[in-house]
C-alpha cells in the first residue's frame, strides 16, 4: 500500500516518561548508530527536508522526539548511540533512558533498527536486537545507504549483515534516502504494524 503522508508536526522532546506525550496512538519509534542516516530515513519517509534535523552535534544532550503523522501515528526519533567522540556522561544517560521508553511505552508498536548497508553490524547491534526480543518489542530492519553500492556489493553485504545478526535476508529492507529505495516497503512494514489495533470497521 501507497503511504499518503498528509500532515507531520513535531510533538516534543523527552528524557523520562512524564515528559511523554499520551499513549493514544500507535507508534514506531528508530534507532541506529549515530551518523547511520536515521534522521534522512524518518525524513524521506514524511516527505519532509528537515522535520528531523540531523545530529551533528554529538555532546549535546540526548532527547527522544516525538512526531505525529496525519494525527494518525507516532514516529520516535530515539537518540543515536555509539558515538565515540559523546562524553561519558551523556553515553551512560542513553541506555536508561531508551530502556525505560522500550519497556515502558504501552502504544510502542515496533522498532526500526537502521544499520548501514557498507558496514557489518556490531555487539551494540547484536545486543539489542536481543534485548528487544527478550523483551517483546518487534523489530523491523532497515539496511540503508544502499546507494552507495552496486547491486552485486549490496546483495553481498546483505549476506554478510544477515549472518551477523542471525535475521533472514528476506526481512532486511533495503532503502536508500538519496534514491528514495525502499520507502514504499518500509511504510509497509511500519502500516502493517500500527494498523493491527484499529478496528476493521474504521
Ligand atoms: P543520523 O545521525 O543517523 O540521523 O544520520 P543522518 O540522517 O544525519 O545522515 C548522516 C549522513 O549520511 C548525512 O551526511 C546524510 O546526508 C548521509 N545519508 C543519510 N542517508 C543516506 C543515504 O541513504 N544515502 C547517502 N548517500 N547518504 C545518506
Amino acid at each position: 500500500m501507497i503511504m499518503i503522508v498528509k500532515s507531520a508536526e513535531f510533538v516534543t522532546s523527552a528524557v523520562k516518561p512524564d515528559q511523554y506525550p499520551p499513549p493514544q496512538l500507535p507508534e514506531i519509534a528508530f534507532a541506529g548508530r549515530s551518523n547511520v542516516g536515521k534522521s534522512s530515513l524518518i525524513n524521506t519517509l514524511v516527505n519532509r527536508r528537515s522535520l528531523v534535523k540531523t545530529s551533528r552535534q554529538p555532546g549535546r544532550t540526548q532527547l527522544i522526539n516525538f512526531f505525529v503523522i496525519n494525527q494518525a501515528m507516532l514516529l520516535v526519533d530515539l537518540p543515536g548511540y555509539g558515538y565515540a567522540k559523546v562524553p561519558e556522561a551523556v553515553r551512560r544517560q542513553w541506555g536508561p533512558m531508551v530502556e525505560t521508553y522500550l519497556k515502558q511505552r504501552p502504544s510502542l508498536r515496533a522498532v526500526v533498527l537502521i544499520v548501514d548497508i557498507r558496514r557489518t553490524p556490531g555487539i551494540e547491534e547484536l545486543n539489542f536486537i536481543d534485548w528487544l526480543e527478550a523483551n517483546g518489542v518487534r523489530c523491523i530492519l532497515v539496511v540503508t545507504k544502499c546507494d552507495k553500492l552496486s547491486k552485486t556489493q549490496q546483495k553481498q553485504s546483505i549476506i554478510k549483515i544477515s549472518a551477523e545478526l542471525g535475521i533472514p535476508e528476506g526481512q532486511l529492507l533495503r532503502f536508500s534516502a538519496k534514491t528514495r529505495q525502499g520507502r514504499d516497503a518500509v511504510w509497509s512494514a511500519i502500516t502493517q504494524l500500527t494498523a493491527a489495533e484499529v478496528p476493521a470497521h474504521d
